[in-house]
């Protein structure tokens, strides 16, 4: 890495969430004066909130296993990781005096799934190194070459050698990521995917029935499938939550990027449901066909395949009548479902948000944009997107790091050019 003369430049980060204080770590090191602007009135809010459920930090699986969660970006996502991968992750948390653990399903997480600690230790280091920070600091785009910046006692210009933008995505804009950003990248040329949901709910438009009875019920150990952009059938055993309006949670996140596109290119998606996931279809026809005496369907799917609550009133919600009482329909609908999803939840909701800067705006593979020379990109703002299971911070602190050496890169040319 090129090391700039000391304090010769100033490089101005823009966003204190993970992405944007990777930058400022590497900047730091690499000998400017950095300074880290935020809008909020403290940094990293969305990290923390990342860590109140368990923060799940990275991931232990092979490498390739992990790229290959970028889906379409794991070309770009991997050119990051190739400089900051999981491992670096953990040994740099370890090297804040947090020791992290792998779970069982092989995430990673800080040894008390805590965020607070690790941004703590974090920030320390920082403002050891140098880092300045400046809160109430809401960027609001360009005064000839200056930066302009809202705060509580109006305008200021700020002058920076270099720029690192990291301003998240947009979703829960009242943790800093509003998405602001779009319109003044936009107006100057810089290429935009629209921000889009990622890692979110979904509406069903439930009858008012449904709704009341089953809102907020869990399903255990369910598996979706879906047809993929190559009309694949792709299948996923977990959990989520029935809501008012349709379904979430953790398995329905995992599936929701090819959902989202299929609503988008035919107005609406389907996904099958298998509501008993451990027994084949064979057994599940035996068991529904079973004789079953003067017992309802009801009780006797409950107590031939444990189908009751939330599960039995899917049946009666998705199936006609006819359907429900003709066993080999309702047997072929208990490991197939259709569920008719409608749209998927805003995007203030969702967990992380996809679209954004497109890598095709970046110069020749660095963070640069090419229409801002000196103005580098980093995290959720880019456009990429994952599955939860750290994915998404890891992608976050890894192109924070590009960003941060690719502007002190870019900076050590103009030193030596002048
Ligand atoms: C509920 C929840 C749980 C999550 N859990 C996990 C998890 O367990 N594991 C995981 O990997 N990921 C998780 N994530 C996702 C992860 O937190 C984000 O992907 C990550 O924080 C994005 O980092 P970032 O630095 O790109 O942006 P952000 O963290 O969003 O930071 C952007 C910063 O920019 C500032 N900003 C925005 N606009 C301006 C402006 N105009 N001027 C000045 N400042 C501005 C904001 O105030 C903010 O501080 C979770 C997200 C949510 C919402």
């Amino acid at each position: 890495m090129s090391q700039p003369s000391p304090s010769v430049f100033r490089v101005a980060v823009i966003g204190g969430g993970p992405a944007g204080l990777m930058a400022a770590e590497v900047l730091a090191a690499g000998g400017v004066q950095v300074d880290v602007y935020d809008a909020m009135a403290s940094v990293g809010r969305k990290f923390l909130l990342a860590g109140k459920g368990g923060m799940n930090i990275t991931h232990s699986e092979p490498h390739a296993d992990f790229v290959r969660r970028y889906g379409a970006r794991q070309e770009e996502v991997g050119r990051w990781l190739a400089g900051f991968d999981p491992d670096a992750v953990r040994a740099w948390i370890h090297a804040l005096g947090i020791d992290t653990f792998v779970g069982s399903s092989g995430r990673v997480f800080p040894t008390d799934m805590k965020a607070a600690p690790l941004l703590r230790a974090w920030l320390h280091r920082l403002r050891d190194s140098g880092v300045r920070f400046h809160m109430r600091h809401r960027w609001t785009g360009w005064e000839e070459d200056a930066l302009r910046m809202a705060t509580l006692e109006g305008e200021v210009l700020v002058a920076a050698d270099a720029v690192v933008l990291a301003l998240g995505g947009g979703s829960w804009a009242r943790l800093g990521s509003d998405g602001a950003w779009v319109p003044l990248l936009a107006a100057r040329g810089v290429e935009l995917a629209p921000l889009a949901p990622s890692n979110c709910g979904f509406d069903a438009d439930w009858s008012e029935h449904f709704s009341s009875r089953h809102a907020g019920a869990p399903l255990t150990t369910v598996a979706i499938a879906y047809r993929d952009a190559e009309g694949k059938l792709v299948r996923r055993k977990g959990q989520f939550v029935v809501t008012a309006t349709g379904i979430e949670g953790s398995l329905v996140y995992a599936v929701s990027a090819p959902l989202r596109e299929q609503i988008a290119r035919d107005g609406v998606a389907t996904a099958w449901l298998d509501l008993a996931p451990d027994h084949s279809a064979e057994r599940v026809l035996a068991e529904v066909t079973h004789p079953r005496g003067s017992r309802s369907m009801s009780s006797h799917l409950q107590s031939r395949l444990g189908i009751k609550g939330v599960k039995a009133g899917l049946l009666h919600e998705c199936l006609s009548k006819q359907a429900f009482a003709d066993p080999a329909r309702l047997a072929a609908a208990i490991k197939a479902l259709p569920l008719r999803l409608v749209r998927a939840r805003p995007i203030d909701e969702a967990i992380s948000s996809a679209g954004g800067v497109r890598f095709g705006a970046l110069d020749g593979g660095t963070a640069m944009l090419r229409a801002l020379p000196g103005v580098f990109v980093a995290g959720e703002m880019v456009d990429w997107e994952a599955p939860t299971g750290g994915y998404l911070l890891t992608a976050c602190f890894a192109s924070g790091r590009a960003a941060g050496r690719d502007a002190l890169d870019w900076l050590e040319t103009r030193r030596q050019g002048t």
